[in-house]
């Protein structure tokens, strides 16, 4: 069998990147889809003095398999499990939107709420979730916030004419430079992971609720460390994290 575009052999060439921004966003939908999503990337540019902010866009109000539990008491769990695993990561502040999971809509209310924290927050950088993937199911709050995030970031925030009311106080329309979705089919840029995998675990564990029995050495130990180290064969070192990278039109 002849191959005419390409070979098995040949492996896709992520660019690197090594550049850290000042200030870099994480927007997610759940508690834990940002730690699972940018965890190492966050906490290895937190501690390269990057201002990271959190936009948490629900509540998680429905992340219970246990039937005795009620959804108040899981959002308490939730909120406080959120901001022990932000610290663990070095995250500077935690915007809450307090959507109910499950019920996040891709309208012109959540719009202007992601709109009104990249104005206030000004990141270079946005993480968030990948629209666009097609391989396998994907929960409906993550496209919400992917497809958000990407309007917020053009030509919403940027354009003084749309949300106007917002320019007050201080409040400036702002250019995000670059998106990098997580959870996508095609990334295409990889950050040397290897200093701050064991500082996502870490935050990770902070999951309780979501993650039982996630510790050093256990099975779901071992199986995100083997998805970082994937990403990194060929690249020369031993953690990698991937994303898709989309860059704002200037
Ligand atoms: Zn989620």
């Amino acid at each position: 069998m002849t191959y005419p575009f390409s070979t098995p052999n040949e492996v896709t060439k992520y660019e690197v990147i090594d550049e850290v921004p000042k200030r870099a966003m994480v927007i997610f939908a759940h508690p834990d889809d940002a730690e699972i999503g940018a965890g190492a990337t966050a906490a290895l540019w937190a501690a390269q003095g990057c201002e990271i902010t959190y936009v948490q866009c629900t509540t998680g109000s429905s992340g219970s398999n246990d039937i005795e539990m009620t959804s108040e008491r899981i959002v308490s769990i939730r909120a406080a499990e959120q901001r022990a695993a932000a610290n663990v990561i070095g995250v500077s502040d935690i915007v809450v939107l307090d959507h109910p999971d499950g019920e996040l809509e891709a309208d012109r209310v959540f719009l202007s709420e992601i709109v009104h924290a990249l104005r206030k927050y000004r990141p270079e950088v946005v993480f968030t979730h990948d629209q666009h993937r097609i391989h396998g199911f994907q929960h409906r709050d993550h496209r919400h916030v992917g497809i958000t995030v990407q309007d917020a970031v053009y030509p919403y925030a940027r354009d003084h004419l749309h949300f106007p009311e917002q320019l007050i106080d201080g409040i400036d329309p702002h250019k995000v430079k670059h998106i990098f979705f997580w959870g996508t089919d095609q990334p295409d840029v990889l950050v040397d992971v290897s200093d701050s995998v064991d500082t996502k675990i870490n935050a990770l564990t902070e999951h309780k609720s979501q993650l039982p029995g996630l510790s050093f050495g256990s099975d779901m130990d071992l199986r995100l460390r083997s998805r970082h180290s994937d990403a990194a064969k060929g690249y020369g070192f031993r953690y990698g994290e991937s994303f898709r990278r989309l860059t704002a039109r200037t």
